[in-house]
């Protein structure tokens, strides 16, 4: 006898083809972190199967077998962020977040990590279109600090010595935070103007205005948090967050 699967608040974060009619997705799930599982039949008609898409929230039945691929049973579909599809700029946020949360994600019970995935989607979601640019650095940049990655920004990341970062400071992407003076005297780090690192705050936590993003800081925004995705989320880069970054050049998003 099979055991009996185990139900769990899960959110689509993969979605490939297997064969005519299944599907192996990617699950981030509430009580098992980052699932595979094959989901059989989901392309035939009258299938059990409703809203198995990306970025899909709902409750997954998991049976688990003796590999590393579960068996998705039923997903009970909760809220399936169909408006964000029609939504270029949100659209590409929400599909970065998931990539990274499909790589990043450990396979194991990490509850804030799934809640951080789920709040971000919803902020991406809530934000009207202007506003999603900024909504998607946030959500990501929390998303990247829930799973421990933020940066530091309060003090030099070499020595922890103050950073004074009233006139600026320097990045150090490969190193994890700012660089005081002494340390910055070496070069080699990202010049960072005060306001960015005032943004970059808010981004991380929210508890600063929002910064006003023009399309130029916006890309340059997309471009750090891309290069430190890279570097300390998904161990390489990600053709969903590579398109999110390159982003706003072209309306038709083929740029
Ligand atoms: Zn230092």
């Amino acid at each position: 006898m099979a055991g009996s699967p185990t139900l769990t608040p899960a959110i689509v974060v993969g979605v490939v083809r297997y064969g005519e009619t299944s599907r192996i997705v990617r699950l981030a799930t509430r009580e098992l972190g980052l699932q595979s599982a094959i989901a059989k039949g989901v392309a035939r008609p009258r299938s059990r199967f409703v809203g198995l898409q990306l970025l899909s929230e709902g409750t997954a039945h998991l049976l688990q077998g003796r590999g590393e691929l579960a068996t998705l049973t039923a997903f009970d579909p909760l809220d399936l962020h169909t408006p964000l599809a029609s939504r270029l700029i949100a659209f590409r946020a929400a599909s970065a977040l998931a990539a990274v949360a499909g790589r990043a994600i450990p396979p194991a019970h990490h509850p804030e990590v799934h809640d951080a995935l789920r709040h971000g989607i919803r902020l991406i979601e809530a934000a009207p279109e202007p506003a999603a640019e900024i909504a998607g650095l946030a959500a990501l940049w929390r998303f990247v600090a829930a799973l421990g990655h933020a940066p530091v920004l309060d003090r030099c990341v070499r020595d922890g010595r103050p950073v004074d970062a009233a006139g600026g400071a320097a990045f150090a992407i490969e190193e994890g935070g700012v660089l005081c003076a002494t340390c910055a005297s070496g070069g080699g780090a990202t010049r960072l103007a005060h306001e960015d690192l005032q943004a970059l705050a808010f981004l991380l936590a929210g508890d600063a205005p929002p910064p006003d993003l023009d399309a130029r800081y916006a890309r340059a925004h997309r471009r750090l948090l891309g290069r430190w995705l890279t570097r300390h989320v998904t161990d390489g880069p990600l053709p969903a967050v590579e398109g999110w970054v390159r982003g706003d050049d072209s309306p038709l998003g083929v740029g």
